[in-house]
C-alpha cells in the first residue's frame, strides 16, 4: 500500500504487466512506422516513462518531441484556442505517433485530433499505455493500447495524484473506491489557461 497526500492506494498492475503492454505497443508501432520516419509526440507529463520505453524500442529513424497541451481563451469569436507546446519542427505532411499515458473520457484526444488536423499532418496514430473503455465518450479510434483497465483512479508509472506518484514503478489504484466523484487536481500552480496531464 502507498499513501499519497490524503489517499491510500493498493497495488494493481505489476511491472511485468506494464512491460507486456509496452512490448505489444512497441511491436505494433515498429511494424506500422518502421520505414516512415515518424515524429513521436510524447504528451507530458504523464507519458514520459511510457514514451521513452516505446521510443527506445523503435528500430527505424524517428524524431522525438515532448509536448504539453495548452489552451487559452481566444480574443476572437472562436473561443478556446488549443495548441501543443514544445513542437520544434513543422508537422505538416509528417507521420505522427502520439504517445499518451491514459485515455479516459477522450477529451484530451479530441483536442489533439483537432490540432493535428489543423497542422495538416500526413497521418497520425494514437498510442496509450492505459485505456478506460467504460469511460470513453468519443468515437476517435485509439490505435495502440497497452492495456484496458476498469474505471478506477490509478497512479504510478508516470501517472500522478496531485503531483505525487509518477515515480512508482508499478501501478496502484485508489483503495476502496470507484472513480465516480474524484476531483483530478492539476499540479500546484496550474490554473486557468494551461492544462497539462
Ligand atoms: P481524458 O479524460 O481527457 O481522456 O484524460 C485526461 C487526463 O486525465 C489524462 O491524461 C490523465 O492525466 C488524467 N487521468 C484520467 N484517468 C486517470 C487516472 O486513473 N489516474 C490519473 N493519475 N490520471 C488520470
Ligand atoms: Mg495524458
Ligand atoms: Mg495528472
Amino acid at each position: 500500500m502507498v499513501q499519497l497526500h490524503d489517499l491510500k492506494f493498493t497495488p494493481f498492475i505489476s511491472e511485468a504487466e506494464i512491460n507486456a503492454g509496452i512490448e505489444k505497443v512497441a511491436a505494433q508501432i515498429n511494424a506500422d512506422f518502421g520505414d516512415k520516419t515518424p515524429v513521436f509526440l510524447g504528451v507530458l507529463n504523464g507519458a514520459f516513462l511510457f514514451a521513452s520505453e516505446v521510443i527506445k524500442r523503435f528500430k527505424g529513424d524517428c524524431e522525438v518531441n515532448f509536448v504539453k497541451l495548452s489552451s487559452y481563451e481566444g480574443t476572437g469569436t472562436t473561443g478556446n484556442v488549443e495548441s501543443l507546446m514544445g513542437i520544434t519542427s513543422p508537422l505538416k505532411g509528417r507521420n505522427v505517433v502520439v504517445i499518451e499515458d491514459i485515455v479516459d473520457t477522450g477529451n484530451t484526444l479530441e483536442s489533439i485530433d483537432k490540432i493535428l488536423k489543423r497542422e495538416e499532418v500526413n497521418q497520425y496514430k494514437i498510442a496509450t499505455l492505459f485505456y478506460k473503455p467504460a469511460s470513453y465518450k468519443k468515437s476517435l479510434p485509439i490505435d495502440y493500447v497497452g492495456m484496458e483497465i476498469p474505471n478506477d483512479f490509478i497512479v504510478g508509472y508516470g501517472l500522478d495524484y496531485n503531483g505525487l506518484g509518477r515515480n512508482l514503478t508499478q501501478v496502484y489504484k485508489l483503495k476502496n473506491s470507484k472513480m465516480t466523484n474524484i476531483v483530478l487536481f492539476g499540479p500546484p500552480g496550474a490554473g486557468k489557461g494551461t492544462q497539462a496531464s
